[in-house]
């Protein structure tokens, strides 16, 4: 009785599954698309099945049928082009579809990482102030709760500022003023390899920057600043906490080429054509609990698209380290 029992059940979750499998988006759509092609291949039996007996009813009147022979090939041509039509819609509704729940797929994973990150540190902050609020507290133990206060509210506004970034660019406005000026890129670079390492409390020696001193880059600066932040800030992020991060930038081709390459994560061939959409975060990050809300990346490619540029990625796969591109025409024409 207990083995019946047992046997029922299996049977019970293999139904519950193959339910769930069969009203899944892209069941139906393969289900149907095999359906109308088998409708479409049994009218067609079908006719040639009688149109032998057609024919015979059509020579009794033969001016008719003489008629009908000539109109046969446009009706044949615009069948197949009707059904030309249907395919392509089917695939493009179908596409748009998947392309929909990509994106609700995606912000529900923004919601959770932007509500984990906005109570972290509010939750550090709540705790800072019933620290201080108690008696007797040391002046060393004040001062030093007040500058993680400080840290905590720096990085509640980084992500603030970052979703604010991030909406402009996505309604295509631009989140800065746009006038151009001449960069010193070293300068540039090492004052955000310092903002980048404070932040992230990473050893300054852990970034090696390789730039001429005498480098230099009419651009719009916010901009240029929005992407190496990122960039910078990914790369230690994604990898091991002592592992070595290599800055280069150089001139190439009347364009400044700078590569930030890491030895972290890594990224496949999938990720890599997905890592520059608004809320894409890779599910290995999300997995890790490396934190993050999917804006970073799009905002780069946003503000190199704004100075004319492109940003790109390689890498040797996962766990092989990243190396990040970024292509800048060296005199933007504003
Ligand atoms: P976030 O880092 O907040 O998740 P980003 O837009 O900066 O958002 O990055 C999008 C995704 O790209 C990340 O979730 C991660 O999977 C991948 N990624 C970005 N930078 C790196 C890197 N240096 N190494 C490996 N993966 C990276």
């Amino acid at each position: 009785m207990e083995k019946i029992n047992r046997i029922l059940d299996l049977i019970a979750v293999c139904m519950r599954r193959s339910v769930h499998w069969l009203i899944h988006p892209i069941s139906v759509f393969v289900i149907l698309q095999i359906l109308w092609v088998a409708m479409v291949v049994l009218w067609v039996v079908w006719f040639a099945g009688i149109s032998e007996d057609l024919k015979n009813v059509a020579l009794a009147v033969p001016w008719k049928w003489k008629e009908h022979q000539e109109n046969a090939l446009i009706l044949l041509v615009i069948g197949c082009v009707l059904i030309g039509m249907l395919a392509v819609g089917t695939v493009v509704l179908f596409t748009f579809g998947q392309r929909q729940s990509a994106v609700i797929r995606q912000q529900r994973t923004f919601l959770s990482s932007v509500t984990h990150e906005l109570r972290s540190p509010l939750a550090a902050l709540q705790l800072a102030l019933e620290t201080l609020k108690r008696p007797g507290i040391s002046s060393a133990a004040f001062q030093t709760i007040l500058e993680n206060g400080a840290i905590d509210i720096e990085r509640l506004k980084r992500l603030i500022d970052q979703i604010l970034v991030s909406s402009r660019f996505d309604r295509g406005l631009l989140p800065f003023d746009s006038t151009t000026e001449d960069v010193n890129i070293q300068l540039l670079i090492t004052g955000i390899i310092n903002d980048v390492a404070r932040q992230s409390s990473a050893p300054l020696n852990q970034i090696e920057l390789s730039c001429p001193d005498s480098l230099q880059l009419k651009t719009i600066q916010p901009a240029l600043e929005l992407i190496l932040n990122n960039l910078i800030e990914n790369a230690l992020k994604y990898s091991k906490p002592d592992a070595n991060i290599k800055i280069s930038a150089s001139e190439f081709n009347e364009h400044l080429l700078i590569t930030i390459k890491d030895q972290g994560i890594g990224l496949d061939g999938r990720e890599r054509r997905k890592i520059f959409r608004m809320f894409h975060r890779s599910s290995r990050a999300v997995k890790m609990a490396i934190p993050g809300t999917g804006l970073g990346l799009f905002i780069a490619n946003s503000a190199a698209k704004v100075l004319s540029g492109k940003i790109w990625a390689e890498s040797k796969g996962i766990g092989k380290g990243s190396t990040f591109y970024v292509s800048l025409p060296l005199n933007m024409k504003a």
